[in-house]
């Protein structure tokens, strides 16, 4: 069966969608630990990040860097930092979490609540932002 990430690539599951090229995809995370936090993940179903091919998991790691350049620019961050857990979906992503004080909660256990208005404002200031 698809995972839930796969339906959303395949416009299946809305989501917030900030950017995607032929291998990759970014959309917002819908029970963010911060402002902005985004997922980041390859097109093709593979659960565990460490199984992914050499070249697919560099490539992920670069669309990150991609992705956070965007956020960082657009959202007045000190940093966006990275977390990789997977125990929820099995489908291999990296949490890009916008840091804005260095005091900052960084646990995906501590989750914000963000309106949907908020939601869809930020997904538009991160993927004006993402360089083609
Ligand atoms: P984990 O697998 O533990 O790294 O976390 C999976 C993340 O996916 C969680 O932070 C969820 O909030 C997020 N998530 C689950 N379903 C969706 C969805 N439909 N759209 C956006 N994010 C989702």
């Amino acid at each position: 069966m698809a995972s839930i990430f796969t339906k959303i690539i395949q416009g299946e599951i809305p989501c917030y969608k900030i950017a995607e090229d032929e291998r990759f995809f970014a959309f917002l995370d819908i029970n963010p630990i911060a402002e902005g936090h985004v997922l980041v993940i390859p097109k093709s179903e593979t659960d565990y990040i460490f199984d992914l091919e050499d070249d697919l998991l560099s490539g992920l790691t670069l669309f990150a860097k991609k992705i956070a350049t965007a956020i960082d620019l657009s959202l007045g961050t000190i940093r966006t930092g990275i977390i990789v857990e997977g125990l929820e979906v099995p489908h291999a992503h990296m949490h890009l979490i916008p840091i804005y004080f260095e005091e900052q909660p960084f646990t995906l256990s501590r989750k914000i609540e963000v309106k949907q208005e908020r939601m869809v404002e930020l997904a538009k200031l991160i993927s004006k932002a993402v360089k083609q």
